[in-house]
């Protein structure tokens, strides 16, 4: 169904519970409430003329508004465009452009990232772009009092921004009226959201997403977690991307659960604050974000005892972290999920009653209603079970296609509607998945395939090492050589090469062994939390 129309039927089965809660301002929405201000937001986008398909860019860091455009844009056919809350000025406009946002809702600023700023100094040469609203300002409240008010007034009042053209309801009746025509002409199928790519690998694009991909997705991974409307979701992982606002906004909302906001971005000791104060039921998280959170050196002082699951996905998740989480954390129901943003995201999940083999050593087994398989990367044949191959996705929440990008579309995804994802993996004999690395991140050493997984779940067995990366860089000799970058756990003694040599030579073959060894205080991270390898391997790779 619609998200609209979904949401409607949860607002009418729990109207008094909660629906969102916003720990840094104290702000709190019943689902009753909840729905009147999407409701609120919605006749106001009509109000300023917001069109069927008109592309609504929401550049903000975490808060309640975000969610508010969220569900508002889904409910007038509109589709919204996340913007990552890290780009810089020309990453922006490379987005407004090629999406086509006519309507931006942004943050004013939040730590070194003035977006009024840049939003001004892009301006001009964004020509679709007709307003912008920043969160929390006179221009936000202007935006969502534009149903209530006069037709003469709204349009004018953010002052550089023009008359909407064509705007002719002025009465709330009307505009309510309008609501409820527009949201009979949607389909499930229309496309509601074009979310980009983390850029891990690469510059992001934009996946374009309909209402079934990712409401069914949000759905089924809270039905494998066993979401009820008595879970609250504590959500440090950022809105824009498919984590926060699939897995987290729509597999809470789907269920009636409470979606819970720790602070703007990611802070672990906000985070834990919000856990213990708001009693949540469910952490998010991506690997780092947990790491952070267990090396907090007052983390023993936190009550964590209302947690039961959560959900950590986004790059491969180390075994010892998992099982601190599991122990250390209360999360005896940890989910892991692997997905990507083309495919809603996630594509397969572990079970609630999966033991800690499968929830450490795979990314569980795949979704109700979505087909996966491996194919030889070169050959494009499907390879038994057992065998290392690219793993390919089809099923509903396979995305519409890249927007205003059809030869990436295509290769992407074939003739057959299966989504190549770029990534290596064995299908076990039990179903369940194993990633084994990306296939651009795969280190060929003098021959040899290695694969940095491997290795970093090795070295992080070693006592000195909190948390470890490997890459590949070039070298004469082998073409490619192995390169770990380490945080210490104590900054002060740092392993040694010789020490992590040392640690290797028992166990692992002698080509897997890093040559290389850099010492870091952090790495270069994408903003949904995955690290930048393609930057790591820049930054010491020399010449090459
Ligand atoms: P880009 O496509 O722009 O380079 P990205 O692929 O990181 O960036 P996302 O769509 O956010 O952008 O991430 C999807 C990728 O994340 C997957 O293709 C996979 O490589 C990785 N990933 C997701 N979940 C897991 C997991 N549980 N274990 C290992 N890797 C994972
Ligand atoms: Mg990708």
């Amino acid at each position: 169904d619609t998200i609209g129309r979904s949401l409607d039927r949860v607002i009418g089965a729990y109207p008094q519970r909660e629906a969102l809660v916003d720990v840094p301002s104290g702000r709190r929405w019943t689902y009753a409430e909840f729905g009147a201000d999407v409701d609120r937001l919605a006749r106001a986008l009509l109000a300023r003329g917001v069109a069927k398909g008109d592309r609504v860019g929401i550049w903000a860091v975490n808060c309640p508004e975000w969610v508010l455009v969220q569900y508002a844009t889904a409910r007038i056919g509109a589709i919204m465009v996340n913007i990552n809350p890290a780009y810089r000025a020309h990453e922006v406009e490379y987005v407004l452009n090629q999406a086509g946002v006519t309507l931006l809702v942004a943050s004013r600023a939040h730590r070194t990232s003035d977006y009024r700023a840049i939003v001004d100094e892009v301006r001009g040469n964004c020509p679709a772009l007709r307003s912008v609203h920043y969160i929390g300002d006179d221009s936000w409240d202007e935006l969502v009092s534009s149903a209530e008010s006069p037709a003469e007034s709204p349009a004018g009042s953010t002052g550089a921004d023009e008359p909407t053209a064509g705007h002719t309801v002025d009465h709330m009746a009307d505009l309510a009226a309008e609501l409820v025509a527009r949201e009979a002409q949607l389909s499930c199928d229309d496309p509601v959201n074009i979310q980009y790519t983390s850029g891990t690998t690469g510059f992001p694009k934009g996946a374009t997403l309909s209402h079934h991909n990712i409401l069914n997705n949000g759905y089924f991974v809270g039905e494998m977690i066993g979401y009820t409307e008595q879970d609250r979701v504590c959500l440090p992982v950022p809105f824009y991307h498919c984590f926060g606002m699939v897995m987290g906004n729509l597999g809470a909302t789907s269920h009636g659960a409470c979606i819970v906001i720790p602070a703007p971005s990611f802070d672990p000791a906000a985070t834990l604050r919000a856990v213990q104060q708001e009693r949540c039921t469910s952490l998010y998280g991506v690997p780092t974000m947990f790491i952070a959170e267990l090396n907090l050196p007052d983390f023993a002082t936190y009550d964590l005892s209302s947690l039961r699951t959560g959900i950590m996905a986004g790059s491969p998740c180390p075994v010892e972290v998992m099982k601190r989480v599991v122990s250390e954390m209360n999360m005896a129901e940890v989910s892991i999920c692997y997905g990507m943003t083309e495919t809603s995201p996630v594509s397969t999940q572990t079970r609630r009653d999966d033991d800690l083999e499968r929830r450490t050593g795979t990314v569980g087994r795949v979704l109700p209603h979505v087909e996966v398989k491996v194919v030889d990367p070169v050959s494009g044949v499907t390879l038994p079970r057992g065998a290392s191959g690219e793993l390919c996705t089809r099923g509903y929440s396979v995305m519409l296609g890249y927007w205003n990008e059809p030869e990436k579309t295509a290769e992407a995804i074939d003739a057959g509607r299966w989504m190549h994802t770029g990534d290596l993996a064995v299908i076990r004999e039990d179903g369940y998945v194993q990633i084994v690395g990306r296939i651009k991140d795969m280190i060929i050493r003098g021959g040899e395939n290695v694969y940095p997984r491997e290795i970093e779940e090795f070295l992080y067995g070693h006592p000195k090492v909190a948390d470890v990366q490997v890459v590949g860089v070039p070298d004469e000799r082998y073409g490619e050589e192995i390169l770990a970058c380490v945080i210490a756990r104590d900054p002060a003694d740092p392993p040694t090469l010789g020490e992590l040599t040392a640690f290797c030579r028992e166990q692992l073959a002698h080509y897997k062994i890093p040559r290389r060894l850099e010492i870091l205080d952090a790495y270069p991270m994408t903003v949904s939390g995955k690290v930048r390898k393609v930057e790591l391997r820049r930054r010491f790779g020399g010449a090459g």
